[in-house]
């Protein structure tokens, strides 16, 4: 039997929410980009998470995932973003006090859903598309409304699985 895990081997909050972004990203369907989010409020309670997809119980052979190519022929026009759909989903109407997880940084469409919600902070993992302007744009919105956004460091995070694996219920190899 493994010992009981101490104090030093807790996630932090941060890495909590953020792990549960990753994983939330896994539902997405979009065989290039999984998003997922995580939306938070002051007493660390969840009230939302989202990852990319088509409208929900649409016919999905009906769209595609490309994305080149004619424009109403791509995923672009037709995908909700995962902060979209953790808004969206969200248990609470007001937002103001909340803050946001997301794996991707954040494109300007769901800068301004964030930013309309009163959101104060944001924290993503990845910045692939750091000079494209949608991206620019979000973080045009974010710096003049005074939101917090920040780069999540998460260097440590097969450090962090590592640390578990002796924590893993038995029946999973
Ligand atoms: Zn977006």
């Amino acid at each position: 039997m493994p010992d009981k895990i101490t104090n030093k081997q807790n996630l932090s909050w941060d890495e909590y929410f953020m792990g549960l972004a990753i994983f939330t990203s896994f539902r997405s369907k979009d065989p290039s980009s999984k998003v997922g989010a995580v939306i938070v409020d002051e007493n660390n309670h969840i009230v939302g998470t989202g990852y990319n997809g088509f409208v929900a119980g649409i016919d999905e052979s009906k769209f595609s995932w490309d994305r080149e190519g004619d424009f109403l022929s791509t995923k672009y026009p037709y995908v909700v973003h995962a902060e979209a759909n953790a808004i969206l989903n969200s248990t609470k109407t007001d937002l103001s006090k909340c803050r946001v997880y997301v794996t991707l940084a954040t494109c300007n469409e769901c800068a301004k859903l964030l930013a309309q919600k009163g959101i104060k902070k944001i924290y993503y993992l990845l910045d692939k598309y750091p000079e494209v302007e949608t991206f620019l744009a979000a973080r045009r919105i974010f710096d003049i409304k005074k939101i917090e956004y920040k780069q999540f460091e998460m260097d440590n995070l097969y450090g962090i699985l590592d640390k578990f694996k002796n924590y893993y219920p038995e029946n999973i190899k």
